[in-house]
């Protein structure tokens, strides 16, 4: 189910060069309509449904319309992003509310090593390897077929 923005609670990003949703959409997807000052999502049927939008949202006015596997048809489903868990509020057509929150990391906010304290690996691009081996494999040297 594709994002959608709502309206009345957007405020077009004011503060920024770029909205905010417009920036994490990894399919380019948002828009702002500078005439009012409201974005939208401008092709829904190529939405990855990636919840990029919804949790970057300042505002939390993107919202999705949640799958039938895990909420009833016709509910919303939003997350609110805080730096160490997300609280999910899942909206039932009946209107009634619940909210369940998760953890999502384990060690404090900015302290991950994208490189996992390993090096920066082969400069050759060509090479079998990844960047972690070979020791991440416990080996002296990846194995390779004798030619
Ligand atoms: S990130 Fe939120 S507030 Fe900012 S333009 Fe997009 S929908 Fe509007
Ligand atoms: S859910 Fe993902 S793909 Fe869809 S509009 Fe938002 S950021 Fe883009």
């Amino acid at each position: 189910m594709p994002s959608y923005v709502n309206p009345e609670k957007c405020d077009g990003c004011k503060a920024l060069d770029k909205t905010a949703c417009q920036h994490i959409c990894p399919n380019d997807l948002m828009v702002l309509n500078k005439a009012i000052e409201k974005a939208y999502n401008r092709e829904p049927e190529m939405c990855w449904e990636c919840y990029n939008c919804v949790k970057i949202c300042p505002q939390g006015a993107v919202e999705m319309r949640g799958y039938a596997d895990f909420v009833p048809l016709g509910a919303t489903v939003t997350p609110m992003r805080g730096s160490d868990a997300i609280m999910w509020t899942i909206k039932f057509r009946n209107g009634s509310i619940k909210r369940f929150k998760f953890p999502i990391r384990s060690t404090p906010e900015g302290s991950a090593v994208p490189s996992g304290n390993f090096g920066e690996g082969s400069a050759d691009l060509n090479s079998p390897a990844l960047f972690t081996e070979p020791a991440s494999l416990g080996l002296p040297a990846v194995a390779t077929f004798k030619k």
